[in-house]
């Protein structure tokens, strides 16, 4: 059996080195589709559930939103986006280091990461970047 609950939080990035307008320095509403699958749960206040949506909630809120929305993230082996980052922390404002470039592809996979290390049965990630454009990681 398999839920899904959808978030959405908005961030700044930039890819640097792209070939296209994505190098500047730009935002999205993200939107996060989680995918949990899982036997359902049976007896007890959670029977019947694969896993409460309000605990998913909880998860994605501490690991997700709550270091992601109105952050800006970057990579933090880039200079060019590692030098943005550093004038924003001067001035007290939101960042966010990835250990990678921060592409949908690759933040679907740290979000995957981020839930399972948490316990939770992610079996896939989906981020939207625009309403017309997402990457999706299933696990291995
Ligand atoms: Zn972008």
């Amino acid at each position: 059996m398999k839920i899904t609950k959808i978030f959405t939080f908005d961030s700044s990035h930039m890819l640097d080195g792209h070939d296209g307008k994505c190098q500047n320095l730009h935002g999205h509403t993200y939107k996060l589709e989680i995918t949990v699958s899982d036997g359902l749960i049976r007896g007890g206040a959670k029977d019947g559930m694969v896993m409460d949506f309000a605990d998913l909630k909880a998860v994605a809120k501490q690991e997700i939103i709550e270091p992601f929305d109105h952050a800006f993230i970057y990579h933090g082996e880039n200079a060019r986006e590692s030098q943005i980052a550093a004038l924003l922390e001067g001035w007290n404002m939101k960042t966010l280091r990835l250990a990678c470039r921060t592409t949908a592809e690759n933040m679907a996979f740290e979000i995957y990461g981020r839930l399972k290390k948490r316990g939770v049965c992610v079996c896939s990630v989906k981020l939207w970047e625009t309403p017309i454009s997402c990457a999706e990681y299933e696990g291995e």
